[in-house]
């Protein structure tokens, strides 16, 4: 699967989006499926904003209860189980302990009541209902937690995914289908004829060309690019540090607010923060406020974690592209909504949503699409076709048959192996190194360097898959350097 900026310019498309997050994949994948011409392109790499930085849940969103948003509930356990039928190989049902101590914001008996209403809304379904928990019953779930004031607790079920796997697989589906696909190309400008937007312009970052996209219908999808939102911060841990056997649910000792502790393969990964931020998406990174907040939710409820700064090996942030919401609200309690806006220049732009929901909101999207190109097209058919990737490990194993020095660890004492690597570039559109370290795989959240020791080796791989000259890898492996501190940075530099 090549990059071609050229393809750009082959046709008239139908519909051209602009934003490769989850958001775009999802609509450019819907549009392709009911047989439109489609074009989508990212400034960066497939998920390189938010779409790379959340907490990798597909839920239902227990904590929205609290805020009576039901609407937005039933939509996401909906969506939860959609994506655990067409996504087998990445949603996962991920089993959640929720500790309640004494004097707690939600006593037992509120947390039962929410339980209760969200296995009501989620109906029939793949993922166990809740259990109400002992205080022993919650200890032998998670022996980690702290003792003193507990009174019980429950365990419920969501579910957990890859964000930027996920994203590049709508992209891959969309493709599939027809539509053509160039990451690393920024739209400009738009352009106009007799009062509607008809294309953009488009730059491309890995070479010195501009492309005219022609496009009947353009919609923008760039999150929080084009929306006020909130930054919500992560940092991961060593896991036997905090001795977590699956995800818990805590309310922060800080500020009252619902956050987690996931299992991340060896790491515990603790998030998140939620704070109005007017940062630019291009630079957003978590700070040590961010890091010690997190640090003493956890340390609270694993006092035997006794975790500090140097224990973080990585923080990062993202910005939750939010619809609006007026001044002096709390940013928690800000809906996850989504909103589609069809402007008198036919400009359909998409805002707020989140990860759970994108399949259905791309289907409203994309209704709102052939409305305005006033076409007939086949229904939408996304929640009835599997997302690829399932062969992953297959083609791995093809591929080390054959190459068997591909075989081998990319990373000491990591998971990954350099057929992953060789495969992020011939199959995933893979183009730089954070590409295949941040997004294809996970090294760069999996260690304190970011894998910046090991840039070398990464780009050996990809030279030889993608023909670099030794020019193009070394100025790989320095824009990789300056990848890694821009997205992983958190201490302020004295
Ligand atoms: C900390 C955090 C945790 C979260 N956890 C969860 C969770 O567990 N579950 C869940 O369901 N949701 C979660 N969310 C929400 C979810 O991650 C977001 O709603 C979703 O990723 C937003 O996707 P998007 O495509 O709208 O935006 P983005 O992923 O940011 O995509 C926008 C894209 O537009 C591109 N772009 C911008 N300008 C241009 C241009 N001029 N030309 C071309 N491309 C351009 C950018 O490069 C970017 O890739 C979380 C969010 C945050 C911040």
């Amino acid at each position: 699967m090549q990059r071609s900026f050229a393809t750009l310019e082959s046709k008239m498309f139908d519909v051209l989006v602009i934003g490769g997050g989850i958001t775009g994949a999802g609509i450019a994948r819907d549009a392709a499926m009911r047989g439109l011409d489609v074009a989508i392109v990212d400034k960066g790499d497939w998920g390189g904003g938010t779409s790379s930085r959340s907490s990798r849940l597909i839920h239902g969103g227990i904590r929205y209860l609290e805020h009576g948003q039901i609407g937005l509930v039933r939509e996401s356990v909906r969506e939860r189980e959609t994506l655990l039928r067409i996504a087998p190989h990445l949603v996962k049902p991920l089993e959640f302990t929720w500790p309640v101590y004494r004097g707690a914001r939600l006593p037992k008996w509120k947390l039962r009541a929410g339980l209760i209403a969200y296995d009501l809304l989620a109906g029939v379904g793949r993922l166990r209902r809740h259990d109400s928990l002992s205080v022993s019953e919650v200890l032998t779930n998670e022996p980690g937690l702290r003792k003193e004031s507990l009174v019980g607790g429950a365990s419920y079920y969501d579910a957990s995914t890859d964000d930027s796997r996920m994203t590049l697989a709508n992209v891959q589906s969309a493709v599939a289908h027809g539509a053509v696909a160039v990451n690393y190309a920024s739209m400009t400008s738009l352009t106009e004829s007799d009062g509607r937007i008809d294309g953009a312009v488009v730059e491309d970052h890995l070479g010195e060309n501009k492309a005219r996209v022609r496009g009947r219908c353009v919609v923008s999808a760039t999150g929080p690019w084009q929306a006020r939102g909130t930054k919500g911060a992560h940092i991961a841990v060593p896991r036997h540090r905090v001795g977590n056997r699956s995800a818990v649910t805590m309310i922060s000792p800080v500020d009252g607010r619902v956050m987690f502790v996931i299992p991340g393969g060896d790491q515990a990964i603790v998030g998140t923060t939620d704070t109005f931020t007017k940062e630019s998406p291009d630079t957003i990174h978590a700070t040590e406020a961010d890091v010690d907040y997190l640090l003493s939710s956890a340390n609270d409820y694993f006092p035997d974690a006794k975790l500090n700064r140097d224990d973080v090996l990585s923080a990062w942030a993202g910005i939750r592209p939010l619809a609006a919401a007026p001044p002096g609200t709390d940013p928690s309690s800000i809906s996850r909504e989504h909103h589609i806006d069809v402007a008198q220049n036919g400009v359909i732009t998409v805002s707020g949503g989140k990860l759970t929901t994108y399949r259905s909101m791309a289907e409203e999207v994309v209704d709102n699409v052939v409305r305005e190109l006033k076409v007939r097209s086949a229904p939408c058919g996304t929640a009835n076709e599997l997302l690829p990737g399932g062969d992953r490990n297959a083609r791995r194993a093809e591929l080390e048959a054959n190459q068997p020095d591909l075989a081998r660890s990319v990373i000491h004492g990591l998971p990954f192996t350099c057929s992953d690597i060789a495969l992020a570039a011939t199959d995933e559109m893979a183009v730089t190194l954070a590409d295949a370290m941040v997004r294809r795989t996970h090294i760069a959240f999996e260690l304190a360097d970011h894998g910046v020791s090991s840039a070398s080796s990464v780009a050996a791989v990809m030279a030889d898959v993608l023909g670099w000259d030794e020019k193009t890898t070394l100025s790989r492996i320095a824009e990789y350097q300056r990848e890694a501190e821009r997205l992983f940075r958190f201490r302020e530099s004295s």
